[in-house]
């Protein structure tokens, strides 16, 4: 299965494992982050990491959407904080390395960014769960800086 890192145009002096882009960085009211932050340059591509299917798509943050792709083994993947239209459907399939969509404005004094979660896929419904503090997320939540890890030597290209 070929892989790719999901944001060609990265930030990379700005990295995932600094507050506030960490994984469990803490937000307001108590509640955890939920995903890793990469910063891009407004409207970049965000390409999937794998092969997968479309299993959610929608509106998610600030006007922002996110596209949820299964990933088989690999899990749920969460590419949220794009363009609102900017991604496909659901029931899509897609391969390793396509474009999912573009990276979206977040407004004023927000760097744009791609926020990605991981979910084990071990798990069912929403990936939003408001009882289940303190990332208010399913509890088959991962640390995508792992993944972001495993991944990060393709775009260094040295894997
Ligand atoms: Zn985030």
């Amino acid at each position: 299965m070929n892989k790719y890192w999901p944001v060609p145009e990265w930030l990379e002096a700005q990295s995932y494992k600094q507050h506030p882009r960490s994984f469990g960085t803490k937000r307001s009211k108590g509640r955890m982050h939920a995903g890793c932050d990469l910063y891009a340059p407004l409207g970049s591509p965000v390409i999937a990491i794998t092969d997968g299917r479309v299993i959610e798509s929608g509106i998610f943050y600030l006007g922002t959407s996110q596209v949820t792709i299964h990933h088989g083994l690999l899990g749920v993947v969460r590419y949220s904080e794009i363009e609102t239209g900017s991604a496909p459907k659901i029931g899509s399939m897609i391969v390793a390395g396509q474009q999912i969509g573009k990276i979206g404005s977040l407004g004023q004094g927000i760097h744009p960014m791609l926020h990605i979660e991981h979910y084990s896929g071990g798990a069912t419904g929403s990936l939003t769960n408001l009882k289940n503090a303190p990332f208010f997320r399913r509890n088959d939540l991962l640390d995508c800086s792992v993944l972001l890890d495993s991944l990060l030597c393709l775009r260094k290209k040295r894997c």
